[in-house]
């Protein structure tokens, strides 16, 4: 597999991130990390438009370093005033399957921090629009304190019983720090539309 050229991995980056305010603070902390992280690299950040939980602190680290955020909200959330008003761009749309589409066909590279189900969902959606040759852009789990060890035992154990193939391991690259985000993204393997080869397992 060749690696992916920088500018493409690393250009537009959708964030999936928790909308929660009662988890450990040190979520919150890693987002905010994160945005700043993400913007002195030059990126543009795409995610859901919030401004609570790691959402909110994600827009912030990287508002604060000079850097691009582009919000998808659908209209209800607006309304119930859970936007992030400060944002570079905030596009509001009418449902959440129509956030869930603009936010990945936005984005070059998706990365996943700890969050709750509409973080799993978000992220089981790019992988396995991934597995099919539909979206072909790097995915990065960012780990926190080992949050995300019983997916990827999930993962391990989809493959070993030959729901996935083992060339689907490849899908998805793992980090414990924000710091190693932009340098994952950069060495992510390349992906393409022939994956679709091997999507079903016979
Ligand atoms: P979760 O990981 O369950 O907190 O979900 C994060 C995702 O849930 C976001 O991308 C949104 O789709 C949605 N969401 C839930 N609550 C909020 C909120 N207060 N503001 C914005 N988005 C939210």
């Amino acid at each position: 597999m060749s690696i992916v050229p920088l500018s493409e991995a690393r250009h537009r980056v959708c964030v999936y991130c928790a909308s929660s305010n009662a988890c450990d603070p040190v979520y919150r902390e890693v987002a905010r990390r994160l945005g700043g992280l993400l913007a002195e690299a030059g990126c543009t950040i795409v995610y859901g438009g919030g401004r609570a939980g790691s959402m909110g602190t994600l827009a912030d680290g990287a508002l604060a370093k000079g850097g691009r955020v582009i919000g998808i909200i659908p209209r209800f959330m607006r309304e119930l005033e859970w936007g992030h008003e400060e944002l570079t761009e905030l596009h509001v749309v009418e449902d959440m399957r129509t956030r869930k589409h603009e936010m990945l066909t936005r984005a070059s590279a998706v990365v996943a921090l700890a969050g709750g189900c509409g973080t799993f969902e978000e992220l089981l959606e790019a992988i396995t629009l991934k597995r099919l040759g539909l979206f072909l852009g790097p995915v990065v789990i960012v780990n926190t304190g080992g949050y995300y060890d019983p997916l990827l035992e999930q993962f391990a154990r989809a493959i070993d019983g030959r729901f996935m193939d083992s060339r689907h391991g490849a899908m998805w690259q793992v980090v414990r720090e924000p710091e190693e985000v932009v340098p994952a993204l950069e060495s992510a393997p390349s992906w393409d539309s022939r994956s679709i080869e091997f999507a079903a397992l016979r």
